[in-house]
């Protein structure tokens, strides 16, 4: 029997519009899926749709590019972009409408000026920075940018439709941050009404702060993680949501091998007894850490198991022992658990990182994505 497939990442895409669901059901704040680096590794486009028929009302992603491929692909609901950088044609993106975010007056009078070169006004989502230290405007500087929208909103080139701010610390619920940056938010929006600035949607709360913080959620909620079916919490796993992702491979070659034989590049791994090595065709060109060297886990065989030795650009290894795995045999890197299989979470604490880098790094590798 000739395999279908050496590699592949599967993805549910039930999974993804059962898991907006899911969380629309948390809030009645609207959801804004994040589908931003490919849908977290998933597929921008398809996670976009999913998303939207599990009842997403907005979607988020961070580059114009990104929002105007979701356009093209024919996606009608509003679409924020939060990267404004010097030089982007906006323009574009004021005429596909997609919303765009000003962290300061030079980014706002970068969207005023797109908004006149496209000839019509630009929708506009003002950015505080409440403490992240990352893209908004500190508080101090949160008077000029009001004031300057409210001008530009007079003038009729920018409509401001949102008020916004992003989480430092949400995903360690109780990190005393969290409130400072929602006093800090709320005195930033007492400012704006004080300029005549009101708009529909304020917006902090990402995945984290929709699970544990229903005072943080506004009027939208900013869902990535989540509707992929991980959680951003490291204590917790999130029962409720099914896990979208699945990296799979078959066995290409198995070999006996005698106690003590080195596997891999620097022989960091020894066989402690004659075994069954079995070569997976999955390594760090296919988002394979390395890091994931002697500590990833591999489900083949009925077990979950070990990679032996380094990860190759292009395979891994898994001493099998006396088990009977051969060729075509599949082995399971992760995928929703419920086989006893690894997931992304064990993935991630294997490696020390998170289950964000792994969907995102296998999702978005040249291993073929195929969907459910
Ligand atoms: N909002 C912004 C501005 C983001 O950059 C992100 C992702 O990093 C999110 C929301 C979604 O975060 P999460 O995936 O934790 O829900």
């Amino acid at each position: 029997l000739v395999p279908m497939w050496q590699a592949e990442v599967r993805i549910d895409l039930d999974a993804i519009r059962d898991n907006v669901a899911t969380l629309r059901a948390l809030t009645p704040a609207e959801v804004m899926a994040v589908v931003k680096a490919d849908g977290y590794g998933h597929g921008m486009l398809p996670a976009a749709r999913a998303a939207v028929a599990g009842g997403a009302t907005w979607l988020g992603v961070c580059t114009l590019d990104e929002a105007l491929e979701l356009r093209r692909g024919g996606i009608r609901v509003p679409v924020l972009a939060w990267l404004v950088a010097p030089g982007l044609p906006l323009e574009r993106g004021v005429a596909a409408d997609v919303d765009l975010n000003a962290a300061g007056t030079e980014q706002l009078a970068e969207v005023v000026a797109a908004a006149r070169r496209a000839g019509r006004s630009a929708r506009v989502h003002l950015k505080l920075d409440t403490g992240l230290s990352r893209g908004g405007a500190p508080l101090a500087e949160w008077p000029h940018l009001l004031e300057a929208a409210g001008k530009a909103q007079a003038d009729g080139e920018v409509e401001v439709v949102g008020v916004w701010s992003h989480f430092a610390c949400a995903d360690v619920p109780g990190h005393e941050s969290i409130d400072r940056q929602l006093a800090s938010f709320a005195e930033g929006l007492a400012l704006a009404e004080r300029y005549a600035i009101t708009p529909r949607y304020r917006h902090i709360a990402n995945s984290a702060a929709l699970l544990t913080r229903p005072d943080t959620h506004y009027d939208l909620v900013r869902a990535g993680i989540t509707i992929y079916g991980l959680s951003p919490l490291a204590t917790e796993h999130a029962s409720r949501l099914r896990p979208a992702m699945s990296a799979r491979a078959r066995v290409s070659l198995t070999k006996r091998v005698p106690a003590g034989q080195g596997v891999g590049y620097g022989l960091t791994y020894m066989t402690p007894r004659e075994s069954t090595l079995a070569l997976v065709p999955l390594g760090y060109g296919d988002g394979v850490p390395r890091h994931a060297s002697n500590v990833g886990p591999v489900r083949l065989g009925g077990r979950n198991r070990t990679v032996a030795g380094r990860v190759s650009m292009d395979q891994i290894v898994v001493d099998c022992g006396d088990d009977p795995v051969a060729p075509g045999d599949v082995a399971t890197l992760f995928g929703p658990g419920d086989d006893g299989a690894p997931t992304a979470d064990d993935w991630a604490a294997a490696v020390g990182t998170i289950n964000y880098e792994i969907v995102t790094r296998f999702g978005s590798s040249r291993v073929p994505r195929v969907y459910d």
